[in-house]
């Protein structure tokens, strides 16, 4: 029997607001435990959440992002639960009119075709406290930092077919979140984290089987691990005649297995209500329209625009604009340079192994997009060729230096004129006889030998094609 997997996905991105969804209280990862988290945050009695303004804000504006309706108007909701690290005892959610409704993805899996996902909906929702085992012998440490910071839960619906998909999804959410600057996307930190529900079916049936929920997965690894280790276990599952129990699973990297962790509860377990404490949310026009208004272009009409407008290749195109500051550079230097494909090349390959290799963002590249630019309309104008524009570019990258000023101080203009050139031609075929000889009972791979000997004499500073076409003309002569 073919079987099909079913996979949707709840994502939770933190939302990049300086203060708690809540409270005043900072959201600044990595400091001494319990020292961020207020009164509100540590649910002491008679305290009174108040709403953050910029946490919706920044919900609306992934709504409008993904072509979802944003609610005028949404609830929060308590959802009931004990768990040390939750000392309120509940968590303020959205559950029956969420902030966000709606909308789809378009994802890119790897090899495969690419298509749109739905979202279901996105919600607001506190994050709860840290538990830490590893620190103490026989105890649990509890860090209530993170409580209270906000999330944006963002629902899919169960439209992917593959671990290779649900990857390619969680990636299309990674990029837009951080081109909406919405959430930095750290996910060693926890700022993006998942959880994936898995089920099959048999290959033509309409309705889904069973599904199992992955929590909490950290990395792309991960998902694409688990989710793989989930659908065979199913299958062979159901292959001898069991059947999959709706549960609640965790992912173990070490052993690369997924084990069971509770059964599933269902929404009524939660005792979902709406919260007291708040008022309905109403999101005024006016910052709708705002968010709209201050929209950026989106990753994938930037991608199509880079292969309309500049003619680059599709994957190309996907490698640069789908981080924006990464585009926000190529067209600086595309810009200085005049030549797109140029540009790209370089921003893709010299630049981004130098970038690489010193662990560094491109906005804090040492070589600034209009430096880079300079150094390439050297090359697009025939000053330099492009290998010797690879040494300059190492000087730029190391002092800090124009190109210009780096050519003409090392003398590292292209040798151009053909009179010069054909005087250095001239004297390799004297000292190459045998060479010379081979060359033309018919070995003419030696043309790359006799280029590389011109080149050679002048430190690379030869213009090759003009040097192809010389040598050529004398040796075939
Ligand atoms: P809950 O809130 O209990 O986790 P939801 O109905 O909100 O349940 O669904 C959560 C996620 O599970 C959604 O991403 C949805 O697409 C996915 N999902 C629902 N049913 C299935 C199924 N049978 N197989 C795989 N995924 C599913
Ligand atoms: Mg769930």
């Amino acid at each position: 029997m073919q079987w099909e997997p079913v996979i949707g996905l709840e994502i939770h991105a933190q939302l990049s607001t300086r203060s708690k969804i809540f409270s005043g209280a900072p959201t600044a990862y990595g400091a001494e435990p319990n020292t961020q988290a207020c009164l509100i945050d540590l649910g002491f009695p008679g305290v009174l959440p108040v709403l953050n303004e910029e946490a919706v804000r920044l919900a609306v504006r992934f709504g409008l992002a993904i072509g979802a309706t944003v609610s005028r108007r949404s609830i929060f909701a308590r959802k009931n639960y004990f768990y040390p690290d939750l000392p309120k005892g509940y968590q303020i959610s959205q559950y029956e009119e969420p902030v966000v409704v709606g909308g789809a993805l378009e994802i890119h899996p790897e090899g495969g075709a690419s298509k749109r996902v739905g979202i279901t909906r996105a919600h607001l929702e506190e994050d709860a406290g840290k538990s830490l085992h590893e620190d103490f012998q026989g105890m649990t440490g509890i860090d209530l930092n993170r409580a209270g910071t906000p999330l944006l839960e963002i629902v899919s619906e169960p439209d992917l077919r593959s671990a290779r998909e649900a990857v390619a999804y969680m990636k299309a959410l990674h990029v837009l979140v951080r081109y909406l600057r919405i959430c930095d996307g750290n996910m060693q930190e926890g700022s993006f984290r998942c959880d994936a529900n898995v089920s099959v079916r048999p290959l033509g049936e309409a309705r889904f089987g069973t599904r199992t929920e992955i929590k909490n997965l950290n990395s792309f690894r991960f998902v694409e691990r688990a989710v793989q280790f989930e659908i065979e276990r199913q299958i062979e599952v159901l292959e001898s005649g069991g059947e999959v129990v709706q549960e609640t699973r965790l992912y173990d990297p070490d052993r690369d297995e997924t084990r069971p962790m509770r059964t599933k509860e269902e929404a009524n377990d939660y005792r979902y209500f709406p919260d007291p404490d708040l008022l309905p949310l109403v999101i005024p026009e006016a910052m709708v329209e705002s968010e709209r208004a201050s929209l950026p272009e989106l990753p994938e009409a930037r991608k199509a625009r880079f292969v309309g407008e500049y003619g680059l290749k599709e994957a190309d195109a996907m490698q640069l604009a789908f981080d924006r500051d990464t585009a926000d550079y190529f067209e600086a230097v595309a810009a200085t340079c005049g030549d797109a494909r140029l540009a790209a090349n370089w921003v893709n390959g010299e630049l981004a192994a130098g970038l690489n290799r010193e662990g560094l963002d491109i906005a804090c590249s040492p070589v600034s997009p209009e430096r880079l630019g300079g150094l390439l309309r050297r090359v697009a104008d025939g000053t330099i060729s492009g290998k010797i524009a690879k040494q300059v570019f190492e000087r730029m990258w190391t002092d800090g230096e124009e190109a210009d000023a780096i050519i003409e101080r090392e003398g590292l203009r292209q040798i151009t004129d053909t009179g010069a050139l054909e005087a250095l031609v001239e004297s390799v075929i004297a000292a190459n006889p045998k060479q010379v000889e081979q060359y033309r009972a018919g070995k003419t791979k030696l043309l790359g030998f006799f280029v590389g000997q011109v080149m050679k004499a002048t430190q690379g500073k030869a213009d090759p094609g003009l040097v192809n076409r010389l040598l050529k003309e004398r040796l075939e002569a």
